[in-house]
């Protein structure tokens, strides 16, 4: 531990015995501190227990796109992200051609994104929630739940020496500095803990294995590119050999003399996931252009990673007094892997469900937050899952990036369609295609 978290620690007031809120929100990351920061911002009593202290690591490519970007503006941040590298578009390479594309023209989005250490932004915005009045404790794990599934407990009741809060769920918080716990009543508990939901899975969360999750591994390298105006991405990546293993690959250039590396791969129904990541990303640095000087002496240290569970495929997502987001929920878009801005966006749905829920005092509104994301996102994701399926077959990923990567036009489609910028006020190619390709997935049964 660094001295600046140390004496964090130090200067934190002791926690309670009991503490008692409007909501609890599990797990300070994007989706959390999101979800807190537009819950203060309504006037709403919130605390965030996170469990590690800021500026934490969080294996991730640091890539926003313009829809992160969008999320952080409206919480307020563009002086603060400003500072950051701002990038303009991806950059694709595979079987020797490059087509550099910007982000699509869309009267909703900025036209450009930033990449930024995940260290940096998670506190960014946790600082964000806490200026707009959220109560935030580092250093603190929500061990279990106060009213697991099942449980007698459950249900609105009057706890001793409680405020009028009349408070439902909670979690039992433990102070790793001291060694003790806390008991946080609350109304209602936002479970924002990120992949492995620890806490999602005691509250009764499960995941579908049949739908897809990625999993992906990132390391830093200082690099003379580390200014590029695009985020690169590969897609073949190729063994010792000069055979295509599945898989892809990316170089995300942040501006201080360093580049995020990284390769990802998708696992469906079993296939995928015996590929070994650290052995993929040796052969993916092998094969970087040298003019990155990705190598030993570059590097940052010994790359880490983690699960990306996507398409919603992680449920229950509404409880009778808790809501599920971000990660924990399977929020990330299968198509493209990114997650941060589905955080925010996952996150700040539920606060608005939530404070509707709290000024009714009426806990049956939760299930808006479902019909919500069925709404916003349904369709598309299931469009999504049905693409990954097939692009996850061996052999039928290589054919499509092959034919792709020589049409510039269906490159741009694509991108627009993956990346989440299709147009609702106009009818391009892309849309054309995406609507397309709806009519097929809806008649196709989904297991
Ligand atoms: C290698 C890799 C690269 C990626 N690259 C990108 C990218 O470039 N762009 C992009 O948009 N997405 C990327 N993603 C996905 C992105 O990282 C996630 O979708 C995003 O972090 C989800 O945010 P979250 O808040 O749901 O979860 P997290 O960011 O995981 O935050 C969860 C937080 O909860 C805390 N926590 C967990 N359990 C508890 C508990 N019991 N009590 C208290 N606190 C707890 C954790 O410490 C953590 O801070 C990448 C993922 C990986 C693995």
């Amino acid at each position: 531990m660094t001295a600046p978290n140390s004496l964090a620690v130090e200067l934190q007031p002791p926690r309670p015995e009991l503490y008692q809120c409007d909501v609890l929100v599990v797990g300070g990351g994007p989706a959390g501190a999101s979800a807190a920061y537009w819950l203060a911002s309504s006037g709403v009593d919130v605390l965030v227990v996170e469990k590690k202290h800021y500026p934490r690591e969080k294996a991730c490519g640091d890539g926003l796109t313009p829809r992160s970007v969008l999320q952080l503006e409206e919480m307020g941040l563009a002086a603060e992200l400003s500072v950051h590298h701002r990038y303009r578009g991806l950059r694709t390479s595979a079987y020797g051609r490059t087509i550099a594309m910007d982000w699509p023209e869309h009267p909703g989005l900025p036209s450009y994104g930033y990449v930024i250490t995940r260290a940096e932004l998670d506190e960014l915005v946790a600082r964000r929630a806490e200026k707009a009045g959220a109560v935030v404790w580092q250093g603190a794990e929500a061990v279990a739940p106060l009213s697991p599934p099942g449980s007698a407990d459950r249900g609105p009741g009057p706890v001793t020496g409680a405020a009028p809060l009349r408070p439902a769920g909670g979690a039992i918080v433990s102070d790793k500095a001291r060694a003790s716990f806390t008991e946080v009543r609350a109304r209602y508990v936002i479970v924002a803990d990120g992949s492995l939901s620890r806490f999602g899975r005691a509250l009764g969360t499960g995941r579908n294995r049949e739908w897809p999750q990625g999993m992906a591994l990132r390391g830093y390298y200082r690099s003379p590119r580390s200014a590029e105006e695009y985020i690169d991405s590969f897609l073949d990546i190729r063994d010792a050999s000069g055979r295509v293993v599945p898989g892809y690959g990316w170089v995300f250039p942040l501006g201080d003399g360093r580049v995020n590396v990284g390769v990802g791969l998708l696992s469906t129904k079993g296939r995928g996931s015996h590929v070994n990541t650290s052995k993929l990303m040796d052969e993916f640095v092998a094969q970087v252009p040298a003019s990155w000087c990705l190598d030993p002496r570059t590097s940052c240290g010994t790359p880490f990673g983690g699960r990306l569970p996507m398409g919603f495929g992680v449920g229950p997502r509404v409880g009778p007094d808790s809501i599920v987001v971000g990660d924990a929920a399977g929020a990330i878009n299968p198509f493209n892997g990114e997650g941060i801005a589905y955080g925010y966006e996952t996150g700040r749905l539920a606060a608005a469900t939530v404070a509707d829920a709290l000024a009714a005092d009426e806990p049956g509104l939760l299930a808006a937050y479902e019909r919500s994301l069925q709404d916003i996102y349904g369709l598309y994701y299931r469009v999504a899952r049905a693409f990954i399926g097939v692009l996850s077959r061996p052999g039928l990923m290589r054919i499509c990036v092959n034919t792709g990567i020589y049409n510039r036009s269906l490159m741009e489609w694509l991108l627009r369609i993956m990346g989440n910028y299709l147009r609702h006020d106009e009818l391009g190619p892309a849309e054309v295609v995406y609507k397309a390709v709806v009519a097929l997935a809806r008649r196709v049964p989904e297991g």
